[in-house]
């Protein structure tokens, strides 16, 4: 990457909509580091907003929003020599600065560990076996300026997006290199506490009813199945004034109940219905939302959108998870 890049290269960095703290903190850390070794045109984009909880992440006030800043984002994609694509490997999931970016003269380079990439990309480093792409970030820095090149600001962004992609270090992506990451970065400086508060102890009061609601009245267990499932609707998110962020984690609390093998959050967003889906043991998360629902992501943890209505998405999903029964042991 070294030999890639020159000192006046224009690049961007960018990741998925909705970024969350491993699509955030990678971005982040990664632009830290740039920066740090001299290259002053580096610029993060977000194609949308991000949670609350993410904006204590240094220089998380420099990205930019593509849907608040458009024309601005247009013309830093227009001029970009390169984009890392971090944490996501379909254009798509970048919404309209998808078609930019493929269209655009700049070269690609695509840092992921989610299964089945498009193949849009230059040059990747893309590793379903990496527990997050601060993993993988991580890993270009080790390579590229060592340990002594892992500031307190860059440890503090990958320690968050290393943290969350493993569900607090409890998915089977964890192991003992994991650990050994971590190690480094909170000898860098990150401060796990700190961290953790910024994450987990940001909501608004509304937030933690509204998971209340869900638990007591929006949790359904499919009859017959080891399935559990939460329909929310738009009325109920606006009654709760629920924003960008704020339903991160409820579909967790599905499959924490004993003997389920497969939690689904179903949610009607202003533009579309969104889905996440959560599995244990053989259950594959991503070929079902893949298959079904537009969507793709990891084998445990996925997600899906479609155009139609909320409840002729809760049915579709009520027939096709049937056709997987096999799977749900
Ligand atoms: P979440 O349920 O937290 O939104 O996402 C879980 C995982 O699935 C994440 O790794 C995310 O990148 C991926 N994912 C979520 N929604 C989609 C989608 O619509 N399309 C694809 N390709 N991946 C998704
Ligand atoms: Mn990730």
């Amino acid at each position: 990457m070294q030999r890639l890049l020159k000192p006046d290269s224009q690049i961007i960095i960018t990741t998925h909509h909705k970024p969350d703290a491993d699509a955030l903190g990678s971005s982040l850390g990664l632009f830290h580091f740039l920066k740090n070794k001299g290259y002053t045109n580096v610029t993060v984009i977000s194609p949308t907003d991000f949670a609350n909880f993410l904006h204590w992440m240094p220089s998380s006030e420099t990205v930019i929003d593509y849907e608040a800043k458009t024309e601005h984002c247009k013309a830093l994609v227009a001029a970009a020599d390169f984009a890392f694509c971090l944490d996501f490997n379909w254009l798509k999931r970048i919404n309209e600065m998808g078609q930019e970016v493929r269209n655009g003269k700049c070269q690609t380079i695509l840092v992921d560990h989610h299964l089945d990439p498009e193949n849009f990309d230059d040059y990747r480093l893309w590793d379903t076996s990496a527990c997050s792409t601060a993993e993988l970030i991580y890993r270009i820095i080790m390579d590229w300026g060592g340990k002594e090149a892992i500031t307190k600001d860059i440890a503090e962004c990958l320690y968050a997006g290393i943290l969350t992609d493993t569900g607090n270090f409890r998915h089977d992506t964890t192991n003992a290199t994991t650990h050994r990451i971590v190690a480094d970065l909170l000898e860098a400086g990150a401060k796990s506490s700190y961290v953790q508060a910024q994450l987990y102890d940001n909501y608004s009061l509304d937030r933690q009813r509204f998971i209340g609601y869900c638990l007591a009245h929006k949790l359904e267990i499919l009859p017959g199945l080891p399935v559990a499932l939460f329909t929310i609707t738009r009325e109920e998110l606006h009654k709760y004034k629920i924003i960008t962020g704020d339903t991160e984690g409820l579909v967790n609390y599905g499959l924490s109940i004993k003997g389920i093998k497969l939690a689904a959050l179903i949610v009607d967003r202003t533009k579309k219905i969104k889905m996440s889906f959560r599995g244990t043991g053989k259950f594959p998360c991503n070929e079902f939302a893949g298959r079904y629902f537009k969507g793709g992501g990891h084998f445990s943890a996925a997600g899906g959108e479609s155009d139609d209505s909320l409840n002729n998405v809760v049915n579709q999903f009520k027939t096709h998870i049937k056709e997987y029964e096999t799977y749900l042991v």
